[in-house]
């Protein structure tokens, strides 16, 4: 089975969060929030788990952040899918123009 490079990143702060050890975590759909300890918020916070190689990588992570798509508390205010397609299609590149179910698709191969 193929190793996934995850991280998970702090929805309030931007930072990157701490490794989750993968026998505790299952996979989960790429941008799926987690809540997490942020050492930088010092607090648990919503994180979201960017996989490189993945629909959803921290480019994605770090747009979505910065658009402002998580409120304070860290909830995701547009559900992905559909900020995904809200974002101008001009700064998407094409390969993340898929359904969730694409998403779901890439990990299925394992
Ligand atoms: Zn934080």
């Amino acid at each position: 089975m193929k190793t996934y490079n995850h991280h998970f990143f702090c929805t309030i702060c931007g930072k990157e969060g701490i490794p989750v050890n993968r026998q505790e975590y299952r996979l989960r759909e790429p941008g799926h929030l987690k809540k997490l300890y942020c050492l930088n918020c010092k607090r648990e916070v919503n994180h979201a788990e960017c996989i490189e190689g993945s629909k959803y990588d921290q480019a994605i992570f770090r747009l979505e952040f910065e658009s402002g798509n998580f409120d304070s508390g860290g909830i995701r205010i547009t559900p992905l899918e559909q900020w995904i397609k809200s974002l101008n299609s001009n700064e998407v590149p094409d390969e993340l123009e898929l359904t969730v179910e694409e998403w779901l698709e890439f990990f299925d191969k394992k």
